[in-house]
C-alpha cells in the first residue's frame, strides 16, 4: 500500500540526516513531524511539526505516533522498548535498531548472515581485554557496544602492555575488542529495500576517515574495491533480508586482501550517501521516503562520470563564500550552531560530466 502524498512522515531525530529525508520527503508532497529532545534540531527549520521530547518518553512517543503515518529514525542510539508503542507505523522495525546499536549484536548478526568481520570478541572486564589482547593480538581497538559514532567511544590498544589504560580510557564499560585491520580501502553498500522485498544498491562508494570521521566519498570506488563489490553485495542483501529490512540500510566494508569484511551496519541513511543528492537519478533520501511510503522504486543511475562528496567539518565551514563561488559544486550546510571541532556541519559535492 502507498501512502498518499499529503500524509506525515515521523522522524526519530532531528539531525542533518532528518533535515535532508524532510526535504527529500517534501518534494514529494509529504510533511515532516521531527521527534527530538533538543530545543531546535536542524531538520525542524525544514519540517512542518515539531515534537521535543526525550527519546524514551512512552507518552509523547505515543501522541507523536498518533499524529504521523508512518515513522523512521535518523539515529540509531535511542532505547528499542519505548519504541513499541509506534507498532507497525515504525520502519525500518525495531529488529534493525536493536541490532545495529550493539557492537556485539551486530556482529555476531553479521557473521549469522554469512559476512566475515574482523576477528573479535566482547569484553567486560580489564581481564577480558588482556585475553582479546593475548587471542587477537595488537594492534586491537576497543569499541563500546553501545552509543559510539563518528570515532566516538573507541580507544586503540597498540602494545600489549596498553590494555589496563585503554580499558580505563573507555571507561570500563562493556565493550567488543576487535583486530585492527591492515585494509586496502574501505567502501560501503548502500542498499533500499521494500516491503515487499523489492531492493535498489546505488554505486558504491569509496570512503576515507580521518580520526574516525568520514571526510570524502566518491564514486566510481576504484581499483582496490571493485573487485569486493559483488560479494559485498550479496552480504548487504543478506542481511537487508535476514532483518526484513524497509528503507535504506547501509553496510560499511573493509577492502582486504582476504575479501570484504563487515565493518559495521547502519539502518538508515548515512553521510557515505549524500553524494547521491545530485549525483545519482534518486537520492538516498527520496528512495528512503519512496520504500516506507511504499511508492516504487527510483532509478539509482549515475548522473555524471564520477561524483565526490567531502564534509564540512569543524571549522571547515568557514570556507563557505568560496564554496558557494565554486561553479558545479553542490553546497549543503546544515543550519547548525557552532562549528565545534569534529561536528559535522555541512557537505559539498561535485559532479564529473560525461564528455
Ligand atoms: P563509527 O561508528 O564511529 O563510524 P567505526 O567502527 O565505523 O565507528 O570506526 C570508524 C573508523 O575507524 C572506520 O571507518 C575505520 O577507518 C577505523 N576503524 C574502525 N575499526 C577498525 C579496525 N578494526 N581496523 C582498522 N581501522 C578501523
Ligand atoms: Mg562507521
Amino acid at each position: 500500500m502507498s501512502l498518499p502524498p499529503g500524509s506525515t512522515i515521523g522522524i526519530i531525530g532531528g539531525g542533518q540526516l532528518g533535515r535532508m529525508l524532510s526535504i527529500a520527503a517534501a518534494a514529494l508532497g509529504y510533511k515532516c513531524h521531527i521527534f527530538d529532545p533538543h530545543e531546535a534540531p536542524c531538520a525542524t527549520d525544514v519540517a512542518a511539526h515539531f515534537t521535543r521530547a526525550a527519546f524514551d518518553d512512552v507518552e509523547a512517543l505515543r501522541r507523536f505516533g498518533e499524529t504521523v503515518d508512518v515513522v523512521t529514525y535518523e539515529f540509531e542510539n535511542v532505547a528499542v522498548e519505548p519504541l513499541a508503542v509506534l507498532g507497525e507505523k515504525l520502519r525500518p522495525s525495531a529488529r534493525s535498531l536493536a541490532v545495529a546499536q550493539d557492537r556485539a549484536e551486530e556482529k555476531s548478526f553479521i557473521e549469522a548472515c554469512g559476512a566475515s568481520v574482523a576477528p573479535w570478541r566482547a569484553v567486560a572486564s580489564l581481564s577480558d581485554v588482556e585475553d582479546a589482547v593475548s587471542a587477537l593480538g595488537t594492534p586491537l581497538v576497543l569499541k563500546s557496544r553501545r552509543y559510539g559514532y563518528d570515532g566516538k567511544g573507541q580507544v586503540w590498544v597498540r602494545a600489549d602492555d596498553e590494555a589496563a589504560d585503554a580499558w580505563r580510557a573507555i571507561r570500563e564499560q562493556p565493550a567488543v575488542a576487535e583486530a585492527g585491520i591492515g585494509f586496502d580501502a574501505e567502501f560501503s553498500i548502500i542498499i533500499a529495500r521494500w516491503a515487499d522485498g523489492r531492493h535498489a544498491f546505488w554505486n558504491c562508494p569509496r570512503n576515507e576517515h580521518r580520526e574516525g570521521i568520514l571526510r570524502r566519498s566518491s564514486v566510481p570506488a576504484g581499483p582496490e574495491i571493485a573487485p569486493h563489490v559483488e560479494a559485498a553485495k550479496a552480504s548487504a542483501l543478506a542481511i537487508a533480508e535476514t532483518l526484513d529490512h524497509v528503507g535504506v540500510l547501509t553496510v560499511e566494508f573493509f577492502a582486504t586482501p582476504s575479501g570484504p569484511l563487515v565493518n559495521e551496519i547502519a539502518p538508515r541513511v548515512h553521510n557515505s550517501g549524500h553524494w547521491t543528492i545530485e549525483g545519482s537519478e534518486t537520492s538516498q533520501f527520496e528512495q528512503h521516503v519512496r520504500a516506507i511510503c511504499g511508492l516504487p522504486p527510483g532509478s539509482t543511475a549515475l548522473t555524471g562520470a564520477a561524483a565526490m562528496m567531502d564534509n564540512l567539518i569543524g571549522a571547515d565551514v568557514e570556507r563557505w563564500p568560496e564554496l558557494v563561488a565554486e561553479p558545479g559544486a553542490h553546497v549543503h550546510l546544515y543550519g547548525k550552531g557552532e562549528a565545534r571541532p569534529g561536528r559535522k556541519m555541512g557537505h559539498v559535492t561535485r559532479v564529473i560530466r560525461r564528455d
